[in-house]
């Protein structure tokens, strides 16, 4: 299905079967001299043919075609490596970079996640029905990096790079200041919520996004291409909305280790979430391993904001609820019982 969204720019809806994201948004930009491509689908048959099938009907050559890459994500990179001609240049980011050249490291997340409590006997599953394991692709292509204020020109438009980690390590976005159009890939998604995940103990993507998202909300912005589903004005305000989504999660977490001590895979199952099937229990093991990795980046937010305990029992990652104000009643109470002690002597 291709749409024109603004002079000279496209979208082509690219179909992703059996995933609840449904469809990603692959966004082209016609020119006389080259046509940009911004992001591509998974390396499957019914992703190949939709793009194939828009670009036919917008008259784009693959020998006329350079692509920019948001993510690394494979429903936005996969694609890319069966796509691109000889003469075609692929913008990209760095930190993204260097994961596809090292490759996913998929044993040190397995390991990571029975650290945080997923079921041993899940883990391969999880691993074997993860779209970027079954629909990634190798890729030895060459990589044009592009970095922050650096600018792709494109017809009338002018787009400039901005560093919007979180999503990914090297998540980027395009921003047009003078048309005031932003390209946001998977760091603001207008219908659904970003999924902002853990797999390894370094770094805190949850708190690099939110810092991406303030990064944003100081741009003007009339118009956002998102990466999944519709297009949508109203920047601000999701920016907003999704801060508040974060601290209402972070919220939730902390409710639930007030129960007691737990690892991420349990947090996770006691999480509510916006999904079709009723029970934790019947969730398909691949969902379970993102909602895993969702409470992992939220917990690890909490830990290094000194609001949650973290040590290790019995081999596993384990949480505890840590509260400053309880902390200061308790410090409170104890004083007040001092003093009474001492009013009395
Ligand atoms: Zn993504």
């Amino acid at each position: 299905m291709v749409e024109e969204i603004l002079t000279n720019i496209y979208k082509i809806e690219i179909p992703l079967p059996e995933n609840p994201l449904k469809a990603i948004n692959s966004y082209v930009l016609k020119d006389s001299a080259r046509n940009l491509i911004i992001d591509t689908g998974l390396n499957r048959k019914e992703c190949r043919d939709a793009i194939r099938a828009g670009l036919a009907e917008l008259g784009v050559n693959l020998k006329e075609a350079d692509f920019f890459i948001t993510h690394l994500h494979a429903d936005h990179f996969a694609l890319v490596s069966t796509l691109a001609s000889d003469n075609s240049t692929i913008y990209f980011n760095q930190p993204d970079a260097d994961r596809v050249r090292d490759g996913t490291p998929w044993d040190d997340m397995i390991e990571y996640a029975g650290l945080n409590g997923f079921p041993e006997k899940e883990l391969l599953a999880a691993i074997h029905n993860h779209p970027g394991y079954k629909y990634g692709s190798k890729f030895d292509l060459p990589l044009k990096i592009l970095k922050e204020d650096d600018t792709i020109d494109i017809g009338q438009y002018q787009f400039k790079c901005v560093e919007t980690p979180g999503h990914t390590m090297g998540h980027m976005c395009l921003y047009e200041p003078n048309k005031k159009i932003l390209v946001s890939g998977d760091h603001i998604l207008g219908d659904i919520t970003p999924n902002i995940q853990s797999w390894a103990d370094e770094g805190n993507p949850l708190l690099q996004y939110l810092w991406s998202l303030d990064k944003i909300y100081e741009l003007d912005v009339a118009v956002v291409l998102p990466g999944h589903r519709r297009i949508f004005r109203r920047c601000r305000e999701r920016i907003q909305e999704l801060k508040d989504h974060h601290q209402n999660r972070a919220d939730e977490i902390l409710t639930i280790l007030k129960k007691g001590s737990r690892n991420a895979f349990r947090v996770a199952s006691e999480m509510t979430w916006d999904i079709t099937w009723e029970s934790w229990d019947q969730f398909p093991v691949s969902q379970k391993w993102f909602a895993t990795g969702e409470a992992i980046a939220h917990l690890k937010y909490l830990w290094e904001k000194g609001m949650v305990l973290r040590e290790t029992l019995g081999g596993k990652l384990m949480y505890s609820f840590f509260s400053r104000s309880l902390c200061a009643l308790y410090h409170f109470i104890w004083t007040k019982k001092k003093r009474k002690v001492l009013n009395r002597m």
